[in-house]
């Protein structure tokens, strides 16, 4: 966070889904660190995307 309050990061994924959570792994697969080098935001309360919202198994 630099002395506006404003956060930096050289990539931000949009959405904690499956795709974001993928790429998150990714990037961190190849060396990026999180919250230093690179964020995940999603609007929703929790990560999980359209999963947290499955009935689950029957
Ligand atoms: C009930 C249900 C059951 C399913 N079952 C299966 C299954 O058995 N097998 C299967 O292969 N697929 C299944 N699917 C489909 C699978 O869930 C989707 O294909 C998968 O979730 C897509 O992942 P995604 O990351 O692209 O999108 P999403 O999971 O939709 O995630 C997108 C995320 O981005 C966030 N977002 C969107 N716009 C913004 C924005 N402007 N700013 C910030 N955040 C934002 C959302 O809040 C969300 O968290 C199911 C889907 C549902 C709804």
């Amino acid at each position: 966070m630099n002395y506006t309050g404003v956060r930096e990061a050289e990539v931000v994924v949009v959405g904690a889904g499956q795709a974001g959570l993928a790429a998150a792994f990714h990037l961190r697969w190849v060396g990026y660190e999180p919250d230093r080098d690179f964020v995940v935001l999603d609007h929703a309360p929790r990560p999980g995307g359209a999963w947290q919202f499955s009935a689950g198994p029957p």
